[in-house]
């Protein structure tokens, strides 16, 4: 009797905590996927539009569950951000790409690869260092790491100039803006940013040569960063007439599914090695 006892207990068990596990919140699901190890890396390349070759990548989370269900990152850093989980998804981050990209970027010395903060990341002191010990730890420069802030990160980036970025910039990271064009900072207010790129957001290349706005825009956000000697990185690029027309405009850098999806870790050391070989 006793087994059999057992054997039900164990079941009861099991359905309460596959029932209980249903029951998470959203918040809890994503604390657990922390602890069980459940995000990766994509990396997307970024190219020189004068002649497609690599310029860098830039690593995008991916959160790969039990069941096989992948759940983007534009539904899960938000929740994150909320609920104060992003210094633990970051630290994260920086820890995977450190990995990844080792071997790659001492091989290829003149590649980057840009990382995704999130404003709560700017204004914590912590995050620059775990960045720093991930990287040493794997031999990585600084030089070949880039910070991606979006705009919105603008007020609490740009107001201090000892600010987690200027302090970022000067142990030898380049920051660059995305999402820009998509509200938020003005054109004014670049120049007070501790800047290296600015990425054009992909609603507005997809706007590129149809829209007259754009038109207008785009020659002044070009004189802009020449000025301010930012470079350009132009976003979500689909068709071969945005690149034409964002090269003949004088944009340097591209990246998006006209060149390569983001990539997982194997697929984009073919791809480098493939590059190379041109
Ligand atoms: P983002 O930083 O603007 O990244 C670009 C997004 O556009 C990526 O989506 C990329 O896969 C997608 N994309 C690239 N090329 C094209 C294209 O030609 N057409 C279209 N339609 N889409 C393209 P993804 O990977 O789903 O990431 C979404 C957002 O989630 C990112 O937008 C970024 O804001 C955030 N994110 C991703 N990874 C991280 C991370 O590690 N940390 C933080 N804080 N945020 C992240
Ligand atoms: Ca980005
Ligand atoms: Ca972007
Ligand atoms: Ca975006």
């Amino acid at each position: 009797l006793l087994p059999v006892g057992l054997l039900s207990a164990a079941i009861a068990l099991v359905l309460v905590v596959k029932l209980s596990r249903r029951r998470l919140s959203p918040l809890a699901e994503l604390r657990l996927a922390l602890r069980r190890k459940e995000f990766l890396m994509h990396y997307q390349p970024i190219v020189n539009l004068t002649n497609g070759r690599l310029h860098g990548v830039e690593a995008l989370i991916r959160w790969q569950r039990p069941d096989g269900d992948t759940v983007r990152p534009d539904l899960f850093i938000p929740l994150a951000e909320e609920h104060g989980v992003i210094s633990d998804i970051t630290a994260v981050v920086f820890k995977m790409v450190a990995a990844d990209l080792r071997d790659v970027l001492r091989a290829h010395p003149q590649l980057h690869v840009s990382i995704n903060l999130s404003a709560q990341d700017i204004t914590d002191p912590n995050a620059l260092k775990t960045l720093r010990a991930q990287l040493e730890a794997a031999g990585i420069k600084p030089a070949q790491v880039w910070l991606e802030v979006t705009e919105r990160g603008c007020v609490a980036v740009g107001v201090a100039a000892d600010s987690t970025l200027a302090q970022a910039r000067a142990a030898g990271y380049q920051v660059a803006i995305d999402d820009f064009g998509t509200g938020y900072c003005g054109l004014q207010y670049l120049q007070k940013l501790p800047l290296d790129t600015i990425k054009i957001d992909r609603s507005f290349v997809q706007t590129v040569a149809t829209d007259s706005v754009t038109s207008v825009v785009l020659p002044h956000i070009i004189q802009m960063s020449h000025s301010l000697q930012l470079s350009i990185v132009a976003e979500g690029v689909e068709t071969q007439a945005q690149a034409d027309y964002l090269q003949q405009s004088g944009v340097q850098y591209a990246q998006g599914w006209l060149f390569s999806k983001a990539l997982p870790l194997h697929e984009l050391k073919q791809y480098v090695e493939r590059d190379a070989a041109m």
